[in-house]
């Protein structure tokens, strides 16, 4: 059936009717398979006024983004590429035998290859009245402008049909200030993508996010309304005022040309295609949104782009198939994070399912895996898809899951299983979009590409609806890795800065919050990413009360509750004890507390006490207790100083030659709060016995004769490094001078999750410049960081004194956000005479797997060592 490479003299005339983005991607394919436009003469006709934009992103047009913005090509491009383009050409006719086809203004244009690329057009179901004014649909930019207008005259709007589309044009009402409601025909949202739980929490999210739903609502009739413009009458007797109503229910190919002229299509519309992407009509190709294959539409661009590119292979006479594609999906509605992959409502015969539900957090989880547990078929993701990109590496490589596939999303104590990018076979599909391979970015990477903006230009990666694009510069950065090259440093997609520079820019421009920030040196909404980096900057710059309204979704959730999340979903508790001295009075209020709440207790590895088994609601009276009876935060959930461990030294212990205990008491009180990269650790010892192991920590001090040695990045953990001799026989004031001009520098110039150990190690210079830095003032820098550090140490509060105080604050210490029901499902059992968590067997609620997991604690730590061991 493939045309042989053009032989005629003349150069063979393609002729694309539609120009949107499969028509358009076409035509790039063929331009790159004739860079000097001697074999192909191509004539594009579109019956829009523009040339192709993006319509993955149309949505953006209302949050500021022009027609110029979207546009994915430009008329001097196509002109540059000798691509003969006439626009507001709707083609009317196709003649198959002079192989010709007219556009509605009479002209005529001949030839060999005719490409329909049609698109669809949103279904408008005939409902009576559904031609009223302002009754739209939602697909090209005259649309978009169509809907400004109407909304900029209305108070109200709703969107028919509860689908992907659908929720995306709501959240654009919504951003257009109308009250918005969503009117589903179905019993749940997104029923193509989402299972019934699934549906169930994202409608509840999307209503906490005011926009109503309405499901299993057939609209009857449109009429003039009382109070809005028209009036929605519903099969059940129910009725909706609205002034702008939006058509989502579907699309329908544009099939009308093949219709009318004798191209077969199929018995609910589509033009049926083969594998190469022909129609009936051997001269007659279809692709995109268009092409019926294998007697099924593809709604989304990937499969789109990959019939464009067999079609061009068809015609260059390649071999290229068109085989069916992917249509796993990711992407955030209203904020809502929501991904569906594969087989999403579990139809393979035998298969296996494992479901996670965190309700206090409004996430769930679902993987659906073969029936001998070796591959995945499919998963659910609402509220959390933070491990969409390994599910869909799993599912599309065929890439065997490991033995307890249930680990891969639900939280675990550190054993999470992850698949590294080494993992991948060069086959994988990372850009599904645009079909390119991991093996395509290590060929760009190989010919030259040394960033991962080069790697995107030359793959085309992440152009599409652009949710791989953290997986591309994981892919790219661990491939330059590889090669020895150096990688951008940008902390993420939204800021071209590295973790060093916004914190230069927070204090140098005196900023406050992140809002301020994004708006003036980053772009788009923010990540996961850097909204914590930023948080965490904010905090050692200026020191804020870290759950104040504007810092409080920039924590993670840990910060959140101030405390440190377990694997059952309930917290623990260490109050700070500097030095790991306490007084009898106090461990007698800290047994009562663990009494009265039933919390397993245990001495921690750094010299307090652990608390574990509180759930949220029950925090704010415990540490009220604690508070009353003298005690503080400990920061165990923090990345901020932890502990000051120490000996007893010379006070109790017949070697000790200085005061440990006090020098570590007055460290511990001194740098308490503090928020840095990450965690630190401290410890004193009052002899080179080293009993208190002070090489082990970021900070190690100890006694001598003359004075302390200073030990620095030191780490115990997975990776241990032995602390380095930084300067020896300190007096008790250099001591404290180089420590807090150590710990400011590394609070600037550390990276995000950096540890002290690895910030050293990745410093130019290392341990020398390091000294040069802090001893010899080389960078001159040094009296701003001691005035830096001065000031967080002004500025202590403790966080959970703060919070206990403001009534409003405590309102979110529930188990539920919209109940004050308790979490059945949190279960203890007795075991040496104190709780630990109920294990699966042991459940008594069984079928339902609550657990809950610091989402952003595990997309960073994965490298990093966990962080269950508090003290
Ligand atoms: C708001 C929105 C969000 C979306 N989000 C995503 C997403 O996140 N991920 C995803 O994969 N997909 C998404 N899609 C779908 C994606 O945009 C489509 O799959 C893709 O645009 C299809 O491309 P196409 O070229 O086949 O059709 P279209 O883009 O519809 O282009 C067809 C073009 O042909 C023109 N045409 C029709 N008939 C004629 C004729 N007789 N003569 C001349 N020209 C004609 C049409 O006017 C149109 O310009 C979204 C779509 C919308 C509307
Ligand atoms: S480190 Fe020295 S002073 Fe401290 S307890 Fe051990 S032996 Fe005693």
């Amino acid at each position: 059936m493939s045309a042989q490479k053009s032989t005629l003299s003349r150069k063979q005339r393609i002729v694309v009717v539609g120009n949107g983005m499969v028509g358009h991607h076409f035509v790039e394919q063929l331009v790159q398979e004739d860079p000097n436009r001697d074999q192909y003469d191509i004539t594009v006709l579109s019956a829009e006024s523009r040339l192709a934009y993006d319509r993955v992103h149309l949505s953006e047009y209302f949050s500021g983004k022009t027609a110029d913005d979207l546009a994915l090509t430009t008329p001097q491009t196509y002109l540059d590429w000798q691509v003969k383009f006439h626009l507001d050409a709707k083609v009317t006719l196709i003649d198959k035998l002079k192989k010709s086809v007219r556009t509605l203004s009479g002209e005529v244009f001949e030839y060999d290859k005719l490409v329909l690329a049609t698109g669809s057009f949103p279904f408008v179901p005939p409902i009576p009245g559904k031609e009223r004014e302002h009754c739209l649909v939602y697909r090209t930019i005259d649309d978009l402008d169509a809907i400004q207008t109407s909304a900029n005259n209305g108070k109200v709007g709703v969107v028919v049909g509860g689908g992907l589309l659908g929720l995306e044009a709501a959240n654009a009402l919504k951003e257009l200030g109308l009250k918005t409601h969503v009117v589903e025909f179905a019993p749940q949202l997104m029923g193509v993508q989402l299972d019934q739980s699934g549906g169930q929490l994202l409608r509840k999210k999307i209503e906490d996010l005011g926009v109503t739903v309405h499901t299993e609502k057939a609209t009857k009739v449109i009429v003039d309304g009382e109070d809005c413009v028209h009036r929605m009458e519903f099969a059940d007797g129910t009725h909706l005022e609205t002034d702008l109503i939006l058509f989502s229910a579907g699309i329908r190919p544009y099939d009308n040309l093949a219709r009318d002229f004798e191209l077969t299509v199929g018995e609910r519309g589509g033009i049926v295609v083969n594998n190469e992407c022909q129609t009936s009509d051997e001269n007659i190709y279809a692709i995109g949104e268009c092409a019926l294959w294998n007697n099924f539409i593809y709604g989304l661009v990937a499969p789109g782009y990959a019939m464009a590119k067999v079609a061009a292979s068809d015609i260059i006479g390649g071999d290229k198939k068109f085989t069916g594609a992917d249509m796993s999906t990711k992407l955030k509605l209203m904020g809502v994070e929501v991904g569906s992959i594969g087989d999403a409502h579990v139809k393979t015969p035998g298969a296996q399912c494992f479901t996670y539900q965190n309700g206090r957090d409004d996430i769930y989880k679902k993987i659906v895996v073969s029936q001998d547990g070796k591959t995945l078929l499919g998963a659910v993701l609402v509220g959390d898809t933070s491990e969409y990109d390994s599910l869909l590496q799993y599912a599309l490589n065929g890439i065997e899951l490991p033995e307890n596939p249930d680990g891969l999303i639900l939280p675990s104590s550190g054993e999470k299983p992850t698949l590294g990018v080494d993992a991948l076979p060069d086959t994988a599909t990372i850009c599904s979009c645009l079909n390119v391979t991991k093996g395509d970015i290590v060929t760009a990477i190989d010919a030259g590409a040394t960033d991962v903006g080069a790697v995107k230009s030359c793959t085309k990666a992440t152009s599409g609806c652009g949710g791989c694009a953290a997986l591309v510069k994981t892919v790219t950065d661990a491939e330059l890795e590889k090669r020895g090259v150096e990688v951008s440093t940008d902390i993420c997609e939204h800021f071209a800065y590295s973790r060093t520079e916004l914190f230069h820019i927070i204090k140098a421009e005196s900023i406050r919050n992140f809002e301020t920030l994004l708006e003036k040196h980053g772009s788009g909404l923010g990540c996961e990413i850097c909204k914590p980096a930023a948080g965490s900057i904010l905090a050692s710059v200026w020191n804020d009360y870290i759950l104040q309204a504007d810092h409080l979704p920039l924590q993670d959730t840990n910060d959140t509750y101030l405390g440190n999340m377990q694997k059952d979903g309930t917290y623990s508790i260490v109050p700070r004890m500097p030095g790991g001295e306490v007084t009898p009075d106090k461990l007698i209020v800290i047994g009562e507390v663990a009494k009265e709440y039933n919390l397993y207790t245990k001495v921690t590895g750094g010299q307090r006490i652990d608390l574990f088994g509180a759930r949220i609601d029950q925090l704010p009276d415990i540490w009220e207790k604690l508070i009353a009876a003298g005690m503080e935060t400990g920061h165990a959930y923090g990345k901020s100083l932890r502990t000051v461990k120490s000996c007893v030294g010379s006070t109790w212990c017949r070697y000790g030659v200085q005061d440990s205990m006090t020098m570590a008491i007055f460290l511990e009180n001194r740098y308490k709060g503090l928020r840095s990269p990450h965690k630190i650790k401290f410890a004193v010892s009052g002899c080179t016995r080293e009993c208190a192991e002070a090489q082990s920590k970021d900070i190690g001090v100890i006694a001598t004769e003359n004075g302390w040695n200073l030990y620095v990045s030191g780490n115990g953990g997975m990776k241990p490094r032995h602390g380095d001799l930084f300067a020896t026989d300190l007096d008790d004031e250099t001591l404290v001078k180089y420590i807090d001009r150590y710990l400011m520098f590394y609070v600037r110039t550390g990276d995000r999750l950096q540890r002290t150990s690895v910030w050293l190690e990745s410093l130019e210079g290392g341990l020398k410049y390091l000294q040069k830095v802090v001893i010899d003032d080389h960078l001159g820098v040094n009296a701003e960081l001691e005035a830096s550090m001065q000031a967080v140490i002004d500025t202590y509060q403790c966080e959970w004194k703060t919070t206990i105080e403001d009534p409003a604050q405590l309102k979110r210490f529930r188990q539920f956000v919209n109940s004050q029901e308790i979490d059945k499902n949190i279960e203890f059992v007795t075991e040496r005479a104190q709780i630990r968590p109920a294990r699966g067997i042991e459940k008594k609620y069984k079928g339902i797997q609550i657990q809950t997991v610091d989402v952003t604690e595990h997309q960073t730590e994965q490298q990093n060592e966990r962080e269950t061991e508090t003290a």
